[in-house]
């Protein structure tokens, strides 16, 4: 029986509005736009300022009411091109931080009885800093998620002499960093809104879109563009496409190797196109006729007419037509065989030819910005040649792995670890062995504006900004075109001693006397990028974005590849030499939901990331409210073990156990326990509250896939069972 709740027909009702302000915006001033969306009834008093949300890697652009110093109004950019005129609810509800109390007010050191002090800036980091010039710098690591000011903490690090600096791209988009930058070096942004078939794999883990996209979808749906998910679980996004195709866990490469298949032997490729940009297509297609129908069917759980189907639709429409990359949830880093599930979409869309062209994927010529380049403009380079020590774990992606780091502190070879704006001990995999990682460490400094898992842990604390507070580097994003974002505070709060990251980074710098590796302010970095992006910095701090010059995507041309044959590798060199196949070859998933076993997925519900968005007040109520954490179980798996939607259920693996609700659905595959990976945490909630739900992640096996030192973050078997049975 159908769960469905919003149907296609009344999501084109709802978009269609939205498509017809979207389709005017480009003829709409911001201050004509604002008025529909609520300007009218803003207080005389209201100030507006453009800044970025935080809410996740998007950073879309949004123009920030405030009134007597507090947040009122949120409305998203319309020249921005992850925004266009909107925000998500996670983004709605996360601009209303401000209103958490709970914050980390000022520096705090752990003391001999493991209970924390309040100390100055000043010398908390002159004694951070003395440990950090004391240690082996080929042994301090840095962790940071969410990307702000990355420049800031990634300089200090070489200052001090260590290339260990690790990002959360282990758990998210490490194979498709690697697929990218290995195949082509050619970032593309999908034609949503032009596209008339669209396959979208992933959303079991990313229940979203970004806003801009979700108007686009809006218009393409309107226009009868036809969307399919190839999907183990069918989401609330799932519910308004076309056609949901339920595959096993982990197949979704075996279903793209079988549309290959089918494209290479039924000769539905753009031959032209492949003639003029593949390298090595001869070996790939070889590879391809292997993928027979019946044996992506076999493997997959999908009909084989359905994988069929899929093909012919995809060549019809070409080049009108694409499967999606987007870059959440787990795609490149879910299973054992993430990093070729991405390769397989990039070539499956290099084979339909839809590289800038309508409704396909476009190529918008965003500036790159090198350190050269900034070394002319008064920032001078400062690198370190020491090795990352977790290199030959991630080849792929310069051995940037957290999870292979932590493996490394536990043996002892990282001692000291400065983290920026992350809670690992919850969003990493393996929790416990997090914790007894950090725990080996000789120092461990912490930055967040909230108290966290991981802050506990920490020698010390220091207290960031949040986003609405502060200045951070100057960001790209990129649709049609690329346009630069800057983030400026919009609120103050003199009840905070807080940094924003560039200053507290400055800061630790002086404390270790590396001042000399910052003779220039955020300020000088901003103009300096502006400036060879072709843009007024004036002008970007006043209106807080800019569209850059000259980078519309050109239809009809070749995007510039990055690779050393110049071309699309559909044969890689640069997998072989990781150890990898050159061209994409099947791996069956890790796990295997054998002798009462289930695999947990992990993945986020619509208005969440991370742990971190626990800190929005607003959000929290709205998790409570809508009962968001769920242990998502099919129908017969929970009908064999004794279970009904609503009983409380012990979910276990080898790494630790937690209870949660289920929530029993014919909208999963069979054998699996889905989680949201947001709940549970202490982030930002005040001391002594009642947690709301349990965290998934660190029930997560430490496992590495081969070439990206992915976490595998949906390959880890637990059990199930019904509390009290
Ligand atoms: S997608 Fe949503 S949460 Fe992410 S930056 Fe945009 S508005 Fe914020």
């Amino acid at each position: 029986m159908s769960q469905n709740t919003l149907t296609r027909r009344d999501f084109v009702a709802a978009g269609a509005a939205c498509a017809a302000i979207a389709g005017g915006a480009g003829a709409l001033s911001l201050g004509s736009w604002s008025p529909a969306f609520g300007e009218d009834d803003a207080p005389a008093n209201a100030v507006q300022k453009i800044t970025l949300c935080d809410g996740c890697g998007n950073k879309c652009a949004f123009t920030a009411y405030t009134v007597n110093e507090k947040f009122w109004r949120a409305i998203g950019c319309v020249g921005y091109p992850t925004s266009h005129g909107f925000l998500c609810g996670r983004g709605q509800g996360y601009a209303f931080l401000y209103a958490n109390e709970n914050r980390v007010k000022t520096p705090l050191k752990k003391n001999g009885s493991g209970d924390f002090e309040e100390i100055s800036w000043d010398q908390a980091c002159q004694e951070i800093g003395q440990r950090l010039t004391a240690a082996d710098p080929g042994k301090i690591a840095l962790y940071q998620s969410r990307g702000n000011s990355t420049f800031y903490p990634k300089r200090l690090m070489a200052a001090l002499g260590s290339a260990n600096c690790y990002s959360d791209a282990a758990i998210r988009d490490a194979g498709i960093t690697a697929t990218i930058e290995g195949i082509s070096g050619a970032y593309p942004a999908p034609d949503v809104a032009n596209a008339k078939y669209m396959v979208m794999l992933d959303k079991s883990t990313y229940d979203g879109m970004r806003p801009a996209e979700m108007a686009e979808f809006a218009k393409m749906v309107e226009n009868g563009g036809h969307v399919v998910l190839v999907d183990s679980r069918e989401t609330s996004f799932g519910r308004i496409c076309d056609e949901w195709i339920g595959v096993k866990p982990g197949t979704e490469l075996a279903f793209l190797l079988g549309v290959a298949g089918e494209l290479v032997r039924t000769g539905h490729y753009n031959k032209d196109f492949v003639a003029a940009n593949a390298n090595g297509f001869d070996q790939f297609a070889a590879a391809m006729k292997g993928y027979t129908l019946d044996w992506a069917a076999e493997t997959t759980g999908a009909e084989t007419t359905q994988i069929s189907q899929v093909a012919a639709n995809l060549w019809a429409n070409a080049p009108a037509a694409f499967v999606d990359m987007p870059w959440a949830g787990t795609l490149g880093s879910g299973f054992a065989n993430s990093a070729d599930t991405v390769r397989m979409i990039y070539l499956i869309n290099a084979m339909l030819g839809c590289f800038n062209q309508k409704g396909g994927w476009l190529f918008p010529d965003a500036p790159f910005v090198s350190d050269e380049m900034l070394a002319e403009k008064g920032i001078p380079q400062l690198t370190t040649d020491a090795p990352i020590i977790t290199y030959a774990d991630a080849p792929l992606v310069w051995g940037d792995s957290i999870i292979a780091a932590f493996e490394q502190m536990q043996a002892g070879n990282l001692t000291q670890m400065i983290v920026v704006e992350g809670n690992p001990v919850l969003d990493v995999s393996n929790g416990n062995g997090v914790k007894e990682a950090l725990g080996k460490l000789d120092l461990l400094v912490v930055l967040d504006s909230f108290m966290t898992e991981t802050a506990l842990l920490a020698d010390y604390v220091l207290p960031l900004s949040t986003f609405l507070e502060r200045t951070d580097t100057i960001v790209t994003a990129s649709g049609a075109n690329a346009v630069a974002g800057l983030r400026t505070p919009v609120l103050t709060n003199t009840e905070v001693d807080g940094k924003s990251i560039p200053d507290a980074i400055c800061a630790l710098a002086a404390g270790a006397g590396l001042e000399a590796a910052f003779p220039f302010t955020l300020d000088d970095y901003n103009r300096a990028n502006a400036e060879l992006m072709g843009i007024s910095y004036e002008g970007l701090l006043r209106e807080g974005i800019s569209a850059i010059p000259g980078s519309d995507a050109q239809l009809g041309t070749m995007p510039h590849l990055r690779t050393a044959s110049g071309k699309i590798d559909f044969a890689s060199p640069t997998f072989e030499a990781a150890g990898l196949s050159a061209v994409p070859t099947w791996t069956s998933p890790a796990v295997e939901a054998v002798n009462g076993s289930l695999r947990l997925m992990v993945g986020q519900e619509v208005v969440f990331q991370d742990t971190f968005c626990d800190a929005s007040p607003y959000l929290m109520t709205l998790a409570e409210k809508y009962q968001l954490q769920q242990a998502w179980v099919n129908s017969d798996t929970a009908a064999a073990l004794g279970i009904a939607d609503g009983d409380t259920v012990e979910v276990s693996s080898p790494q630790g156990s937690l209870t949660v609700p289920a929530k029993v659905t014919e909208l999963i595959a069979p054998n699996v326990v889905w989680m949201p990976a947001h709940f549970g945490s202490i982030y930002g909630q005040a001391e002594g509250t009642p947690l709301f739900g349990a965290a998934p992640k660190p029930l997560i096996a430490w496992q590495l896939e081969p070439g990206t030192g992915a976490g595998m973050m949906n390959e880890t078997a637990v059990t199930l069972k019904k509390v009290g049975a």
